[in-house]
């Protein structure tokens, strides 16, 4: 696996569980357009767009990125990202 490079995007949030984003790591390198990355809170896939917007993926592009052979890395991220969340939640709650 590359190295896990993080760059900073324009504000935004997230468009699933509104999370202010403001940096991103890529699973592929550099984050660009069309580059997949997820929502350091809730996980959820997004796309960037060409002005380094997040979108979600539409049904066709989830099943693309599904077929992918990054689908197995992507799916790695997201369960780390939920793992890490759940572990801070404990640690609120102790
Ligand atoms: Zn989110």
């Amino acid at each position: 696996m590359g190295e896990i490079l993080t760059v900073t995007i324009p504000k935004q949030h997230c468009r699933s569980c509104g999370h202010l984003l403001d940096a991103a790591s890529g699973l592929e390198g550099t984050p660009k357009p069309g580059s997949v990355t997820l929502c350091i809170r809730c996980g959820t896939i997004h796309l960037f767009t060409p002005k380094m917007r997040v979108r979600l993926p539409t049904d066709g592009e989830m099943l693309d990125l599904m077929l992918s052979k990054n689908w197995g890395q992507i799916m790695l991220a997201q369960k780390t990202v939920r793992a890490f969340q759940t572990l801070a939640s404990l640690s609120r709650q102790a």
